[in-house]
């Protein structure tokens, strides 16, 4: 039901192979759970994290995702109707209370923040230079 694919805007990505509606278990993952963090590692619970997964460890961040993570049963879930063929995304600061690397987002979203960090975590110097020169008025 998921595929991995390498793709222009997106770098490593993960796609839907078919359409589902809301609600639909898209995948059920397992993987290594310990206490690595990695750039593909997902965090279960404070200081646990799962890595070595099929396809989860490589969704891509959307502020305005159509998927999320249920780290209890370890299901991807569909937040919305997705078509076959979609790019698939979750809020990655809906699992990591601090993430790998936080990073600038150009995801389209209007609910969009521009810089995403943890969700228990202030954004780096870089992070806040960032945000301040997008709040800058152009002379
Ligand atoms: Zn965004």
């Amino acid at each position: 039901m998921l595929g991995i694919s390498r793709d222009d805007d997106f770098g490593l990505c993960v796609r839907a192979r078919r359409d589902c509606i809301e609600g639909t278990v898209i995948e059920r993952f397992d993987g290594n759970v310990g206490t690595l963090v990695s750039q593909h590692s997902l965090q279960i619970r404070p200081g646990l994290h799962i890595s070595g997964t099929r396809h989860i460890g490589f969704l891509s961040h959307g502020c305005d995702p159509n998927c999320r993570l249920d780290m209890t049963h370890f299901e991807l879930v569909a937040l919305r109707r997705i078509r076959n063929g979609e790019l698939l995304t979750i809020d990655y600061s809906e699992t990591e209370d601090r993430l790998f690397a936080q990073f600038a987002c150009i995801c389209g979203s209007t609910r969009c923040r521009r810089w995403i960090t943890g969700r228990n975590e202030a954004a780096t110097p870089t992070g806040q230079r960032f945000l301040a020169a997008l709040t800058r008025v152009p002379a």
